[in-house]
Order: structure tokens, then sequence, then C-alpha cells
């Protein structure tokens, strides 16, 4: 018999899934073959309990949802009523500012990523070592050497900023880095 506790991790999981697969129903990811969208997030929450051994089901959950408020029509209010203060605020500090033009974005990234809460920077870092798996396997087909390269070196200035989070995680980034084209 399960602990009902472990039943409602199991639900919040599957509640988290269920949702953000729901609300990137029409998303494609960029690579050539347009992959479903639901295919990222479901990475993060892999890297995070299989490299990364963690096992807070909120970061799990917040991983599966981190997209959502950023490539579709979710609020954080809806996310907060949902899944709980804690998982909207960890979606929120990994959420861009897409009001602001890419360029002030990407530094944006670099300048807050040592400010994020240790929750927050989990995702981060899986977030990072999966989009990096991404351009060095199937990247973008209109993406130059020199983009994909730069992707490389941006990732790796925002995980500069954050290390010290977690060690099993950060080695995984470092390898998935070696792969840069
Ligand atoms: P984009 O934001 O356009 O694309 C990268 C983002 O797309 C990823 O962070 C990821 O975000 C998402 N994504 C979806 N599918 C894939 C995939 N298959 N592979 C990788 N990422 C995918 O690009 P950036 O603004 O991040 O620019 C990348 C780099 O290129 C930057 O360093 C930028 O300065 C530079 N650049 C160069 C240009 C050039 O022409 N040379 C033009 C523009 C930028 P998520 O996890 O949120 O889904
Ligand atoms: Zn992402």
């Amino acid at each position: 018999m399960r602990l009902a506790s472990e039943r409602g991790e199991l639900a919040l999981l599957l509640k988290a899934l269920a949702f953000a697969a729901h609300k990137h129903r029409d998303q494609r990811r960029k690579d050539p073959e347009a992959s479903p969208y639901i295919n990222h997030p479901i990475a993060l929450a892999d890297v995070l309990v299989n490299e990364g051994g963690v096992t807070d089901v909120e970061v799990l959950a917040a991983a599966l949802l981190h997209d959502t408020v950023e490539d579709t029509a979710t609020t954080h209010q809806e996310l907060a009523d949902a899944f709980g203060s804690r998982v909207a605020r960890i979606v929120a500090e990994v959420t861009d500012d897409k009001s602001l033009p890419r360029a002030e974005r990407k530094r944006a990234q670099i300048e807050h990523a040592g400010a994020l809460s240790p929750e927050a920077k989990l995702v981060k870092l899986a977030d990072k070592i999966c989009n990096l798996r991404d351009v060095a396997e199937r990247p973008p087909a209109s993406w130059s050497l020199e983009r994909r390269r730069e992707y490389f070196d941006w990732a790796k200035q925002v995980v500069d900023r954050l290390r010290g989070a977690q060690a099993r995680l950060e080695a995984a980034f470092d390898v998935a880095h070696q792969a840069r084209p």
C-alpha cells in the first residue's frame, strides 16, 4: 500500500504533465522533424530525476510546466491555483520577459542566474542541458554553425553564474557542452 503522501505526489506530477501536454498541444520544437513540444519538458523532468537524482516533486512539476507561461497563454495565477504558489514561483523564475528585445532577454538570463532560488537553478540547469543536446543532435535547420556556437557559449555563460547549485547536473551540462560544434 502506498502512503497517501506518495499518491499525492504522483497526482501532482501527472496533473502537471497533462496540463503541459494540453497547453503545448499545437506547438512543435524547432528541429527539422518538428518534434512535439511536450518532449522537451518531459526531457527536463527525466534529466532531473535520472541524472540529477532530484526527488522534489514540486521541482519536477515546475520542470514539466517551465515553458507554459513563456510560450502559451498560461498565466502565473493559473499555475498558482492549480499547482500551488511554490510551483508557480519556480516557473516564474525561469520565465523570460518576452516584452524585452532578444539581446536584452539573453543578457538578463546571464545577469539573473546567480540570484535564482535553488529550485529554479535545478530547472534552469536541466533546460540548458536539454537545449544543448538538442542543438548538438537536431538543431533548427536554419541555424548556421556560428549560431549554434553562439548558443553553446551563451548557455555556458548562464550556467557559469549558477555553479555550486548541483554538482551532478553541472557535470552533465559540462559533458553536453563538450559537443560544442
Ligand atoms: P531562439 O530563442 O530563437 O531559439 C533557441 C530556443 O528555442 C531554445 O532556447 C529553446 O528554448 C527553443 N528550441 C526549440 N527547439 C529547439 C531545438 N531543436 N534546438 C534548440 N533550441 C530549441 O534563439 P536564441 O535567441 O536563443 O539565439 C541563440 C543564439 O544565437 C544566441 O546566442 C543569439 O545571440 C544568437 N543569434 C544569432 C543569430 C544569427 O543569425 N547569427 C540570430 C539570432 C540569435 P525553450 O527551452 O524555451 O523552448
Ligand atoms: Zn525549455
